[in-house]
């Protein structure tokens, strides 16, 4: 017989791990016992295990035999403690019954305060408390609870009766209601409840308390229950445990009370208690909001020019009592807690205590501070504050007290907050922006050709693509706001309107958006700016030391440079060469490149970009000031380049001296069914070896000059993308060997490089050791690996991959968090066959994974040697990296 039901208060203790296991007895069952041993005064009670919810749940049976002798055991130990029996008319004992999972599920489970009151028993407990108004309030309060939350009887139609009943009196509160009044009234509720029920309200306590136990079971599968464990990733298989505990009453009169705390501001992180409370009131007059809470402390309250007294000043006795429990359970605990406790008639109660949720702001500042107090060492500390959580720290974001008008949701791609007008196209964000405009770029999807209104706007909101298109992707990398893949906008570009959901907007309008939710809402919402305080730099700091991966930066201007290394980049990552192309001063040669009918003309073409590059380059190198650079040869597909519209082509036109007709023609020729799967990465190396070699050089000479200048050593890392055979890799690495010799010589200068390639193909996983005959390192693009080894589009996933997440075929988006069990064993196998090959080969991730915690945990159980992330991410990392190392 395994045991399912603990017993706490009344000074038990036990020596059965389990009864303290959060798992087994749940966070808010563990916590009583704890709570109570430690020497605290906490109601007695008992708690059914979560296995006994699990078993409930599967079976779907009755309760067994063995758990209802243990449970009138357990209960028979609350009744000796109190001195009180569960349906004595003279004297009855009242328990709540609660839920309490072993994470707190705020509000989603089910939870019945005085049970065991019927017709005979409301006259005893009227007769023990000497308060006939209590008894009848609280018989009313355990009809509308118990029918709603065990028998199903909608609440609507009591709240309705007292209303009705307030009306005919001309009462205003419920505080005016008289025992008479409520006594007529629990009349009124019972027949409300008989007429619902087809028989009246169970007047049996027994039946009473197991009707409650199994809607505390069953409310597990509720909706709301199931919806809040997809959002925050808690498994259906952990099942509730139940709390049956002996009631205790803040509604008796103005010497009691009820209230919850946090031991410490969970807000800004202050060393200073916070809370609310209300006279004679019950628990959930408190959370409900049918009464104005009072503030906790004499400080708060003056800080807010409040007038009703404090607790502490009001029952000075009690708030003392408070205070030193505070103080013993952060020290028990060593993390802020969040308390409920009631005071019955100048006696304080503990009903609950467990960590509290707190803001990025104040996990910050509690961990450091604690570490300061030596509560906690500066392990601790580092595993006390999510990672993702510094990211509402390193952007602006919206004011959470602002009103939103939301006009519709996409994905949240990347944070912060950002309002401006409705701008449609890049130009346009470009020249508004110019005249001193804020603005929102919208589009369809965003292409390289947008770079520049990306940058020049505020925020970014496009109706397409995923977390890795390319708005995404970019908007991460420059620290933009951005909400993409929000399918409810259609634009219209003629007439220079949109529509959101049922709205109709048009270019100029202004558009809010919530890059941590994402979130569109109309009009301007405020923001507050981030602030960087000495917690943050502090924090990091004890992170460097311990972690072990190295943290880079997918960055390819001096500006992004800049940023990551202020935000502690290593070096770069991942340079994509493409975005330089792109550059209004540039892309008519490159146009001029792509169109040539052969090498010749391409080489001349190719001649006017090297210098460009050659600057490029260099003013990357020196801000990495002699950190390692990763940079990538041309990878997308040459037609992303080509004009667009009539316009661009006759500009072109202008440019090259090539007919209109002519450059249709040859676009036309460039077009491709497939272009993810085309003509692109290293292909166009083999294909066009001359655009390669200009890179090379414009990497070689402006590494040199650097070198020369600056004195410091220069590393380029020369990478090549998309490679599937260790032939194409000897080829290309031949090719870039030989400009590096050529370059060596011409400049008389030399500079240490390595030749590398990423990893984007399971070919190229499952290849790895031949490949790495040739590649000094890899770089994992988990973008590219993770569609192609899915064979999903990462730029139309965001239109599909939402079903599969709620229906659990992914536990997250693979392009957000790396597949582990699929995408990870192709990364797994090319460490281990790349290593194989070469021993000290270098291994890193630049995909957009590298930023992502978990997938970083994953990269230091694979023993990567960096992980590489956009600026913004680059914090992230770092902490997420140490917090890897150390687990
Ligand atoms: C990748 O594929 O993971 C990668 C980093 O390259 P890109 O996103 O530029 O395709
Ligand atoms: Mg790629």
């Amino acid at each position: 017989m395994t045991q399912t039901v603990y017993t706490f208060g009344g000074g038990v203790k036990t020596d059965d791990p389990r009864a303290k296991d959060k798992t087994i007895t749940g966070g808010k069952g563990a916590n009583l016992t704890e709570m109570s041993e430690i020497g605290l005064p906490v109601p007695p009670g008992f708690t059914i295990t979560t296995e006994e919810c699990v078993r409930y749940l599967n079976e779907g049976a009755d309760f067994s035999d063995d758990l209802r002798a243990q449970v009138r055991e357990a209960l028979g130990h609350i009744e000796a403690t109190v001195g009180k029996t569960l349906g004595d008319a003279s004297d009855p004992l009242l328990v709540s019954v609660r839920s309490g999972a072993r994470v707190s599920m705020p509000g989603m489970m089910d939870t019945v305060l005085n049970l065991g009151l019927n017709d005979a028993t409301v006259a005893g407990l009227a007769a023990t408390s000497g308060d006939e108004r209590f008894a009848w309030d609280s018989y009313r309060r355990f009809i509308q609870m118990y029918s709603d939350v065990v028998l199903g009887i909608d609440h609507g139609l009591f709240e309705e009766a007292l209303e009705i009943a307030k009306e005919d009196k001309g009462l205003y509160a419920d505080t005016e209601m008289e025992a008479d009044d409520w006594k007529e009234l629990v009349a009124e509720y019972k027949s409300i409840a008989e007429e619902e029920l087809g028989r009246p309200f169970p007047q049996d306590v027994t039946e009473q308390l197991w009707g409650a136990i199994k809607a505390v079971f069953d409310s597990w599968d509720s909706d709301r229950a199931k919806v809040y464990r997809r959002l925050n990733d808690i498994p259906g298989d952990w099942g509730t445990a139940v709390n049956v505990q002996a009631m205790v009453f803040g509604n008796m009169g103005d010497s009691s009370a009820t209230g919850v705390a946090f031991t410490r501001d969970p807000a800004t992180g202050e060393k200073a208690y916070y809370g609310e409370w209300l006279v004679n009131a019950q628990g959930e007059d408190v959370v409900a909001g049918i009464r104005t809470p009072q503030y906790l402390t004499k400080a708060a309250r003056e800080a807010a020019n409040a007038k009703p007294l404090s607790m502490e000043e009001a029952m000075p006795e009690a708030y003392a009592q408070l205070a030193d429990v505070f103080e013993l359970l952060e020290k028990h605990y060593c993390d802020m807690q969040d308390i409920e406790f009631t005071v019955q008639q100048g006696k304080l109660w503990m009903l609950q205590t467990r960590s509290g949720k707190r803001t990025a702001k104040a996990a910050l500042k509690m961990a450091v501070d604690m570490a300061g107090e030596g509560l906690i060492d500066e392990k601790t500390a580092i595993l006390r504050v999510d990672p993702m959580a510094l990211d509402q720290l390193l952007h602006p974001t919206l004011d959470p007290e602002a009103k939103r008008d939301v006009l519709t949701s996409g994905l949240p791609a990347s944070p912060g907050a950002a309002s401006g007008k409705i701008v449609l196209d890049a130009d346009t964000a470009e020249n508004w922006v110019a005249r001193g405009e804020k603005v929102i770029l919208v589009r369809v999807e965003t292409s390289p050709e947008d770079i520049h209104g990306m940058h020049a706007a505020q925020g970014i909101l496009t109706a397409r693509g995923g977390m890795t298109s390319h708005a995404a992707v970019v908007a991460r990398g420059m620290g933009r706001c951005c909400v993409s893949g929000a399918s409810a906008v259609s634009i219209d570009m003629k007439a220079r309107t949109l529509k959101i959901g049922s709205r109709d907007l048009k270019e100029g309008d202004t558009l809010t958006l919530d890059g941590g939710n994402g979130q569109v809402m109309a009009g301007e919402v405020a923001t507050i700016e981030p602030e960087l305080a000495g917690d943050f730099g502090v924090l990091m700091e004890w992170a460097d030391r311990h972690r072990r991966m190295k943290v880079r930066t997918n960055a390819e201007t001096p500006a992004d440079c800049q940023m990551a290394r202020q935000f502690g980049a290593e070096g770069i990552g991942l340079c994509r060469t493409e975005h330089m192309f792109f550059d209004a001063a540039r892309i008519s040669a490159v146009r001029q490149m792509i169109l040539a009918e052969d090498e010749k003309g391409r080489r001349e073409a190719l001649a006017k970009l090297l210098p460009e590059q050659r600057a490029d380059f260099k003013s990357i190198f020196e801000v990495m000031a002699g950190l390692p650079c990763t940079i990538r040869l041309l990878d997308p597909p040459l037609h992303e380049f080509l004009p667009h519209g009539d316009a661009e082509f006759e500009e072109l036109a202008n440019v090259t001296g090539y007919g209109v007709d002519h450059l249709k023609r040859r676009a036309g020729e460039l077009h491709e069914f497939n272009p993810m799967l085309g003509h692109r990465g290293c292909r166009l190396g083999i294909t066009f070896p001359e655009i390669y070699e200009m890179q090379a050089r414009a990497i070689f000479e402006a590494a040199c000059e650097v070198a020369k200048e600056s004195g410091e050593p220069v590393v380029p890392e020369v990478m090549i993308p998309l490679v599937a055979t260790g032939r194409e890799l000897e080829l290309l690495k031949a090719l870039v060997d030989r400009v590096a010799q050529e370059v060596f010589a011409d400049t008389a200068c030399e500079v240490e490089y390595l030749v590398g390639t990423m990893i984007e193909l399971p070919r190229a996983a499952l290849m790895a050791g031949e490949i790495a005959e040739h590649a000094m390192f890899f770089s994992f693009g988990t973008n590219d690996l993770t569609q192609t080894t899915l064979g999903v589009s990462r730029d139309d996933s965001a239109r599909f991959l939402a079903p599969y997440v709620d229906k659990g075929i992914f536990a997250r988006d693979p392009f957000v968090s790396l597949d582990i069990e699929g995408v990870g064993q192709l990364v797994q196998m090319a460490a281990e066959r790349g290593r194989a090959t070469r021993g000290d080969i270098k291994l890193g991730i630049c995909g957009e994974h590298g930023g992502d915690p978990a997938s970083i945990q994953f990269c230091e159980e694979t023993g990567l040697d960096y992980v590489s992330a956009s600026p913004y991410r680059v914090p992230i990392a770092r902490l997420a990296a140490a917090q890897a190392a150390l687990r």
